[in-house]
């Protein structure tokens, strides 16, 4: 098959190289001609483990180019991906205008009868509006068939997770071109549910603010725990043994970031609104995130009283471990909140620190390694769980830092470890050791 992905994100350049792999003739188009000209070289402009090798090699075969130009991309394409950005607006609703331009751009182009498949997350409804776009500005006497098919993959393991996926969801009101989309994915055996437009559309929103619960939830029950003298990792632990519950998206933290969670449920909550639904339940689960992101921060001036001149080891800045996304993190409202009252920070990530740089005030001061951060420092706070973050030896923290305190946002150390040393310890949902 012929396809063209428009955008080349997590999403769309994850998609472009995955769709090369399994034997498709790719060109990932995008705007940006300094990440095209990357990418033509076979360099990543994203984090994202196995994607350079998987580049490098379809580039090699002849199944991946990169295009910044949409027109000579078009010729022939038997399919057209779009995976454009829809950040959040500042009422909380999903910005379109990317996917405005791209279908737009489809119209004017397409030669050919086109598949055109939406893999960005968009609210009910706009793929019926992107239809409506690409119709109303056809350039050619040509047909055009409109495929809802949202994306689940998670950054850091966004390679794996497109060739090891729960389900495909293809959503289309025609069952030739349903088939049809069921076969471009043949060769990546992963379950595939065919379904109407909106209502996949819909599955991706429920999906991502099921899981935006499940966060909130364990983290009020850890909010509980500290003060009642239980532990959220054996709470989650015998939770997650139900299988009803299931063991995953139960770790207690300090909120969810990143590029999804945040704006999906914000866009939710806009879509029930703008239905006459007020979505209460979701609402709560947003408001208990906001709060849970400055737990440590309180936490800390609650330890401290002035923060004044302290210097704060800030340990992981990416909203997860193993990507260089900083979109939403929790760290940015953190590292904020402590700058505003004076705090000395140090940070330190392991690949996030140019995106970090972008957007956080002018007086961080950024480490090169652990070690780095934690020299002589007052206190230290775990912001992404990294496994060098999780390796840090806690019997050597008091020569390091100018006291060993600790405030970890992830668990990464059961308490038993850190009894044994002489670590002031804070975490989430457990009883503080001094
Ligand atoms: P991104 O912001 O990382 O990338 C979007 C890319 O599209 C950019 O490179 C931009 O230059 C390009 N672009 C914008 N307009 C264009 C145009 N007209 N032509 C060509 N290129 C254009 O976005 P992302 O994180 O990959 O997310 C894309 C969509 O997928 C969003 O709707 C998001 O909600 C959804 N999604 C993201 C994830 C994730 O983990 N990032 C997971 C599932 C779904």
């Amino acid at each position: 098959m012929k396809i063209s992905v428009i955008g080349t994100g997590y999403v769309g350049l994850v998609t472009g190289v995955c769709l090369s792999e399994i034997g498709h003739f790719v060109t990932c188009i995008d705007i940006d001609e300094k990440k095209v000209n990357m990418m033509k070289q076979g360099i990543s402009p994203i984090y994202e483990p196995g994607l350079e090798d998987l580049m490098k090699k379809n580039i090699k075969d002849g199944r991946l180019n990169f295009s910044s130009d949409h027109k000579s991309s078009f010729v022939n394409s038997d399919v057209i991906y779009i995976a454009v950005g829809t950040p959040q607006k500042m009422s909380g609703a999903a910005d379109l205008s990317y996917i405005e331009e791209a279908a737009k751009s489809i119209a004017y182009h397409i030669t050919s009868d086109t598949v055109v498949v939406t893999k960005s997350t968009v609210p009910v409804g706009t793929n019926d509006y992107i239809k409506d776009i690409i119709i109303n500005n056809l350039s050619n006497d040509v047909k055009v068939s409109i495929v809802s098919n949202p994306e689940f993959l998670r950054e850091g393991s966004a390679v794996n997770d497109t060739f090891n996926g729960d389900r495909i969801v293809i959503g289309t009101d025609n069952k030739y071109v349903a088939d049809f989309m069921e076969d471009i994915y043949k060769n990546l055996n992963i379950p595939v549910f065919k379904t109407d437009i909106r209502s996949a559309e819909m599955i991706k929103y429920a999906s991502n603010a099921f899981l935006a619960t499940k966060i909130s939830f364990i983290n009020e029950i850890a909010n509980i725990c500290e003060k009642v003298g239980a532990d959220i990792e054996d709470i989650a632990i015998g939770m997650g043994q139900d299988k009803r519950i299931g063991k995953d998206f139960l770790k207690a933290g300090i909120g969810y970031g990143g590029s999804c969670f945040p704006k999906d449920t914000n866009a939710l909550v806009q879509i029930a609104g703008n239905n006459e639904h007020n979505f209460e339940l979701l609402k709560s689960v947003i408001k208990v995130n906001n709060n849970q992101q400055k737990t440590l921060v309180n936490r800390l001036v609650n330890r401290f009283a002035e923060l004044k001149g302290k210097r704060i080891a800030i340990l992981g800045i990416a909203f997860k471990p193993n990507t260089d996304d900083i979109r939403e993190a929790a760290s940015i409202v953190i590292i904020n909140e402590l700058a505003k009252l004076g705090a000395d920070i140090i940070a330190y990530d392991p690949i996030a620190i140019e995106n970090a740089k972008k957007i956080l005030p002018k007086e961080i001061s950024y480490a090169s390694s652990v070690n780095d951060a934690l020299s002589d420092a007052d206190a230290a706070l775990i912001l992404t769980e990294w496994e060098e973050i999780k390796e840090i030896n806690l019997l050597k923290l008091s020569n390091t830092m100018k006291e060993p305190i600790l405030f970890d946002g992830r668990n990464c150390f059961s308490l038993e470890e850190v009894r044994v040393s002489n670590v002031e310890y804070h975490s989430i949902g457990r009883p503080s050791l001094e």
